[in-house]
C-alpha cells in the first residue's frame, strides 16, 4: 500500500531499527518505546488489523505470532515474561492501520493498561 508507513519500512524507504527478519514477517523496535523492550512485528503483507490478519490465513498470523515469541526470546524477557499487544481501532489507540503486535517486557507491567 503506497501511503502506509509500515509498508515503507518493509520497503525499506523508511529506516527502522530492524531486529528480526522472516519471509513473512519483519520486526523493529518502536521509536517511542513504553518498556526496555519494545518492538513492532509486522507482516509483510499490508492487513490493516488482527482480524484483517485472522482472515488473510495460510498460517500468516501464526507467522506473527511466532516472530513476537522470537524476538521475545531474543531479546531476553521471555521466561520472565512479555505482553503481546494489538491496538485495534481509534478508541484502542491504533494509529498505524498496517497490523502490528506490541512486544513489550523488560519491567513489571502493570494492569490494566491505560
Ligand atoms: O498501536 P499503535 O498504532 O498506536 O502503534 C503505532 C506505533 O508505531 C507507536 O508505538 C509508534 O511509536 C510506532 N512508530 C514507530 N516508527 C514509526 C512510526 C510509529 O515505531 N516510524
Amino acid at each position: 500500500m503506497s501511503d502506509c508507513l509500515f509498508c515503507k519500512i518493509v520497503a525499506k524507504e523508511i529506516p527502522a531499527t530492524v531486529v528480526y527478519e522472516s519471509d513473512r514477517a519483519l520486526a523493529f523496535r518502536d521509536i517511542n518505546p513504553q518498556a526496555p523492550t519494545h518492538v513492532l512485528v509486522i507482516p509483510k503483507l499490508h492487513v490493516a488489523n488482527a482480524v484483517e490478519l485472522a482472515d488473510a490465513g495460510d498460517g500468516l498470523a501464526d507467522d506473527v505470532l511466532r516472530a513476537a515469541h522470537a524476538v521475545a526470546e531474543q531479546e531476553g524477557v521471555s521466561e520472565g515474561g512479555y505482553r503481546i499487544v494489538f491496538n485495534t481501532g481509534a478508541d484502542a489507540g491504533q494509529t498505524v492501520f498496517h497490523v502490528h503486535a506490541h512486544v513489550l517486557g523488560g519491567r513489571s507491567l502493570t494492569w490494566p493498561p491505560g
